[in-house]
């Protein structure tokens, strides 16, 4: 089906959100639309960023995560092969992130999939647990070219990264990342780039100093903070610690400003770079709550230069949305293993998701970008 939806919103912002959000300063370009376009139903272009779980599979079972709550999709790990054909179907991709729900390290083809991109320039990146890097897997993500392995770390001690991410790993993966960075540099590596990603929250915002030290210690120089997303307008279907009563917006101002003045001053001491997701810096990354008549999900750029795919192909909007929604069907827009990329990309579903997004009643998931979270 090829229906065209009419444009909802124009170029020009709706009223009640004049203001520039700070997000739009700081996306790399790969994310924007080329400029004097305005956002439709349709992109003009082909996505320029793409994420493709490499699998769905994960050996943990994080309190914040919706895959430890529910089977949305069946379990699947991409052939090499199978990715391939995915990947060719993005011929302007710029930048790849191979993950979305799942650990990537329990893809055993993963380094010749990072080898495969790189021989077509695309800059790859992955997310990872941290758990599973022994010296096999060090040495192979460095071999492979990889540019960026971001290794999520929610506490600095033990019995607080156990409560959030279900399993007590944390030397384990202590010991793997210290081993990543030494393998990088005996082999005297320019990549991949190693950073430190912590979804803040009630339970592990005070340990976030002691998470710059670990940093530091281990020689990893970058950490980001990254906000919870949660099924915002649900609060019966909140699981886990993914609920609005364990987030750091809003509430707790005074004590939010003192532990980021504290983690910047040690950062700096350190000679860290102490930034938060979306390239924005972590004290306005926690300012997330907006007036009620602001409609900050207009300004989202995702469906329009990003594409999501999962392990079984299926095409989301964006990589927040499955953490943002119970209505996971009304997620998928398409399945690249059915029908073409180009031909989802410009269906009545991409349209029609992408005139919601502009107007003043977007989908549930996007209702609370901005509003609940950063965009
Ligand atoms: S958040 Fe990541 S590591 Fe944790 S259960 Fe989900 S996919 Fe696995
Ligand atoms: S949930 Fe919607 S508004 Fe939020 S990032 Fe995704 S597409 Fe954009």
């Amino acid at each position: 089906m090829s229906e065209f939806i009419p444009l909802l919103a124009s170029s020009s912002p709706p009223k009640g959100s004049l203001r520039l959000l700070p997000e739009q300063m700081f996306l790399p370009d790969a994310y924007r639309l080329p400029t004097g376009v305005a956002k439709g139903p349709l992109s003009p272009i082909s996505p320029r960023v793409v994420f493709i779980e490499v699998t769905n599979r994960c050996n943990l079972l994080c309190e914040t995560c919706p895959r430890t709550f529910f089977d949305r999709e069946p379990l699947k790990t991409l052939s090499c092969a199978e990715f391939v054909q995915i990947a060719e179907q993005f011929p302007e991709m710029r930048r790849v992130l191979l993950h979305g729900i799942g650990e990537p390290l329990l893809n055993k083809e993963l380094p010749q999939i990072i080898k495969y991109l790189k021989g077509r320039e695309v800059e790859v990146i992955i997310n990872s647990n941290g758990t599973l890097l022994t010296p096999t897997w060090q040495a192979a993500l460095v071999e492979s070219g990889l540019d960026q392995y971001r290794c999520s770390i929610d506490g600095a001690k033990s019995e607080t990264y156990a409560r959030i991410r279900g399993a007590n790993a944390l030397p384990k993966l202590v010991e793997g990342l210290a081993g990543l960075v030494k393998t990088k540099a005996r082999l005297q590596a320019e990549t991949p780039r190693i950073s430190i990603w912590c979804v803040a929250t009630k339970e592990n915002l005070a340990e976030l100093p002691d998470l710059v030290r670990l940093a530091a210690r281990l020689g990893v120089p970058e950490l980001y903070l990254q906000r919870l997303v949660y099924f915002a307008r649900e609060p019966e279907q909140q699981f886990g610690l993914a609920r609005d009563d364990r987030t750091i917006f809003g509430p707790d101002h005074d004590y939010q400003e003192e532990i980021i003045t504290t983690c910047e001053a040690l950062s700096a001491e350190l000679g860290l770079d102490f930034r938060a997701s979306g390239a924005r810096d972590p004290r306005h990354s926690l300012e997330a709550a907006r007036p009620a008549d602001f409609s900050p999900w207009q300004e989202c750029m995702r469906p329009w230069t990003t594409a999501y795919v999962t392990a079984n192909g299926n095409c989301l909007p964006c990589c927040i949305s499955p953490f943002a929604t119970s209505n996971y069907s009304s997620l998928i827009l398409g399945n690249l293993f059915e029908r073409p990329f180009a031909e989802i990309w410009t269906d009545y579903l991409y349209q029609k998701f992408r005139s919601k997004l502009l107007s003043p009643q977007p989908h549930q998931a996007c209702s609370s970008c901005g509003v609940y979270w950063s965009l």
